[in-house]
């Protein structure tokens, strides 16, 4: 759509600069964010490609703080005190290079770009690059929260220079959440690394929802508890360790009844999850920094599952579920289990995430601090949880910690659940309950740590049909044998 700029621009010609900071795209992360940063005390500069936005922000809410509506970018440009700083809240992919065209046009060297969206971060190194050239500061910036967190405190990890985060860090840092009086808003690191850490952040929120579904899947399935019966346990393992938005959603969800009839709603939604893309951005990076994301591959793995209803639908005709039923003693003591596993898997799945921000932080030079992430992930975002400050904690003290499975308290905390652990796979393995999450994250921690993999045998293979060669734990250097020969090594 072409803007209609002229009668606009003539009439802010005369007006001094006033507006704070500008925030183009006004659907409902962009006005609520512009309604965030009004209420906050700027001065909020709006616009919208399709007027009607803008003046329905202004009607509805333009008496929350001190709004100056504008119908182009050039006179959103025209407003702003220098060096201008502009949010971009519009739909990620080619609508925001659009937009990010048409505002290199109407902006100066040293003003500010922000893209709030939900880019990935190659594109996000691509145009920090392309407006670096113009001189202007592009600043990456991944939002968590939602609406709701938009508007009353989102978590916010913003990438680009320091010097773009003098100016922008006070203005995000006062409109994020808080807790204990620290802002869920810190510098990343340079170009994409916020939006990277964003798309983590995802993946992260991935393995949580994918491993809260298990436990529910089983306690359902294994001890026949009602959806009600359901919403109860987890209100109370919101109480300990577990403690945290999600675990706290889905209660809700559970207690909740279809406003259609009486059952409960979960019983009427259609189990095909949906996802749009952050989670399988997060797994297709992680196998090219070779980071073994399992607990997050797998809740990617289990959505796509759901929606394949067609092999569903004729798997469910031809193949066979347990024989026996599984029968738990003392039903308690299981619910106890399913707490412990799902803690324990928690804290894997946490760890593989900080474990690629660190590799991908590495390869692009990012020198992310992980303890920081931890912070702002405290508040505002979707994963906020308790738990979250033994993370920030524990980088704290030892900022290159190789894994958080070896800081003390996590590995006291998983080595105390595993025997729980094991028991839920078991249980979930006999009962035909499909625990992808639980079971790739207990493999995972006993592939940490056991003494010996069979990855020697992988190696032996390997040099049998390719020559790829082996090491040797009694030797330095690579060898070969020959395979077809006469056995002998030689040094390769
Ligand atoms: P949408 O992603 O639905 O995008 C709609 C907005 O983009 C409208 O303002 C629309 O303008 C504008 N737009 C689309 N195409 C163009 C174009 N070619 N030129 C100019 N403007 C255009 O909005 P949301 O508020 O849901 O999200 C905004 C961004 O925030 C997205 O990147 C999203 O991924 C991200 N995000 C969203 C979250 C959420 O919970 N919704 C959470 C965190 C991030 P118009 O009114 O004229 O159509």
């Amino acid at each position: 759509m072409t803007e209609t700029t002229t009668e606009s621009t003539e009439t802010t010609k005369t007006q001094a600069p006033l507006a704070d900071i500008g925030v183009t795209g006004l659907a409902t992360m962009g006005r609520n964010l512009a309604r965030n940063l009004a209420r906050n005390g700027h001065v909020v500069a709006v616009h919208n490609r399709t007027q009607a936005r803008t003046d329905a922000l202004i009607a509805e809410h333009g008496s929350e703080g001190t709004f100056v509506p504008t119908s182009s970018l050039r006179e959103l440009a025209a407003v702003l005190k220098r060096p201008r700083t502009v949010i971009v809240m519009v739909q990620a992919g080619a609508p925001t290079d659009e937009v990010l065209d048409q505002l290199a046009e109407v902006l100066e060297p040293g003003d500010i770009v922000v893209d709030g969206g939900n880019a990935h971060f190659i594109d996000t190194r691509r145009r920090e690059s392309t407006l670096r050239e113009r001189g202007i500061h592009f600043v990456g910036v991944g939002i968590s929260g939602g609406e709701e967190g938009a508007l009353n405190g989102p978590s916010i990890m913003p990438g680009g220079t320091p010097e773009a985060y003098q100016t922008l860090g006070p203005i995000l840092e006062s409109i994020a959440a808080k807790v204990d009086g620290t802002p869920c808003c810190t510098h990343v690191g340079p170009d994409g690394a916020g939006h990277f850490v964003k798309m983590v952040h995802n993946g992260i929120e991935y393995a949580d929802m994918q491993l809260i579904a298990e436990s529910y899947d089983l306690l359902r399935t294994v001890l026949g508890k009602t959806p009600a019966e359901l919403a109860e346990i987890f209100r109370g393992w919101n109480e300990g360790d577990l403690e945290s938005f999600l675990i706290e959603i889905t209660a809700e969800v559970l207690a909740t009844k279809d406003p259609r009839g009486d059952q409960p709603l979960v019983d009427v939604i259609l189990d095909q999850a949906e996802q749009k893309g952050t989670g399988r951005w997060t797994v297709q990076i992680a196998l090219d920094l070779g980071s073994p994301v399992s607990g997050i591959a797998e809740a990617v793995f289990a959505r796509s599952l759901s929606a394949h209803a067609a092999q569903r639908a004729a798997a469910r005709e031809l193949l066979a579920g347990p024989t026996e039923a599984v029968s738990i003693d003392d039903p308690d003591t299981f619910v106890g289990d399913v707490r412990r596993a799902l803690y324990a898997s928690k804290v894997v799945a946490y760890a593989q995430g900080f474990d690629m921000i660190r590799a991908g932080s590495q390869l692009y030079d990012w020198n992310i601090d992980l303890g920081k992430i931890a912070t702002i992930w405290r508040g505002g975002c979707i994963i906020r949880a308790r738990f979250l400050d033994r993370i920030r904690e524990a980088y704290e003290k030892r900022p290159d910690l190789p894994s958080l499975m070896v800081d003390p308290y996590f590995a006291k905390a998983v080595s105390e659940g595993q025997a729980s652990w094991r028991r839920v796979v078991s249980v979930a393995a006999a009962a035909g309950v499909p625990v992808p999450g639980f079971s790739a994250t207990l493999a995972f921690y006993d592939g940490l740590r056991r003494d010996r993999l069979p990855a020697a045998l992988i190696q032996g293979m390997r040099d049998l049909f390719g020559a790829h060669t082996y090491r040797r734990i009694d030797a330095d250097g690579t060898f070969h044998l020959d395979w077809s020969g006469d056995r002998s090594e030689r040094e390769a």
